[in-house]
């Protein structure tokens, strides 16, 4: 998947690209990323990329002429182009899902006010937005964004059922996880946890994940209740036991 980010810092990219899963499965060539320095494009003799806004008001506007050219000569025609913004379409992993079937898109990050409505028209651009709070620039969701669905991509992580056992994924929040050692200065860990029975393990993770979605999030336990109508019967037992817990 090739991913094009046009930004005024493409400096910020670099360390959350080249580190860690990113940047492995940027050597393994699954995933692409080039963020692209905006200013590049400017015709201006200065660089400049922003400017004053019609109608006043305070901070800088991104100018719609190295937007363009920079858009034009990327070859971003035609294709999808995000503008990361808190006017946006929420993130979250449907649109990743779908994000992480393209072959190929792009996304602009503002900076300062934020850019001219032209650029976003012309270029049909979808906005998205990581949360309702505001940014100093598109460049932190933008990584967010590319973050969440390079780690769909089949290969960058290292086993698939890692992704669908996940929080959000499953339907569910994901149950408390433990390792070594199995008593730390007093506190245990959970017995069924340690005694290797698979099924009871199962059922036990299930009821926490099930206990904490109850809690936390009754939207997506609602939801789970509604469409799970596949679960074997100690699964049900397990469901129908959370059911009946006082909140
Ligand atoms: N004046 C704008 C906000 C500009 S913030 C407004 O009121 O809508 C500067 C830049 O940060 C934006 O151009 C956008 O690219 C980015 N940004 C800020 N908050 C964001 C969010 N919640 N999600 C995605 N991008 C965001």
């Amino acid at each position: 998947m090739k991913i094009t980010v046009l930004t005024q810092f493409p400096e910020i990219f670099a360390p959350v690209m080249g580190s860690s899963i990113l940047g492995r499965a940027s050597d393994a060539g699954l995933i692409d990323v080039r963020a692209v320095n905006i200013r590049d494009y400017s015709a201006d003799r200065h660089r400049k990329t922003d400017d004053t806004p019609f109608g006043g008001g305070a901070g800088m506007v991104m100018t719609p002429q190295p937007a363009f050219d920079a858009l034009r000569s990327l070859g971003a025609e035609g294709k999808r182009v995000l503008y990361m913004s808190p006017r946006g379409r929420m993130l979250d992993y449907s649109l990743a899902e779908e994000l992480a079937a393209e072959e190929e898109f792009f996304i602009l990050c503002g900076h300062y006010e934020g850019v001219d409505q032209r650029i976003i028209d012309a270029w049909n651009m979808e906005e998205v937005s990581i949360g309702d709070y505001v940014l100093t620039g598109g460049e932190l969701a933008a990584m967010v964004l590319v973050d969440c669905v390079s780690r769909l991509i089949p290969g960058v992580l290292g086993s698939p059922e890692s992704l669908s056992e996940e929080s959000i994924y499953s339907g569910l929040l994901e149950y408390p996880q433990y390792t070594k050692p199995r008593n730390y200065e007093g506190l245990e860990v959970p017995e069924v946890l340690t005694n290797g029975n698979h099924k009871l393990i199962h059922l036990w993770q299930l009821r926490e994940s099930l206990i904490l979605t109850k809690k936390r999030r009754p939207d997506m336990f609602a939801e789970y209740v509604r469409t799970h109508n596949n679960l074997t019967k100690d699964e049900k037992k397990v469901l129908d036991d959370v059911l009946s817990l006082e909140d």
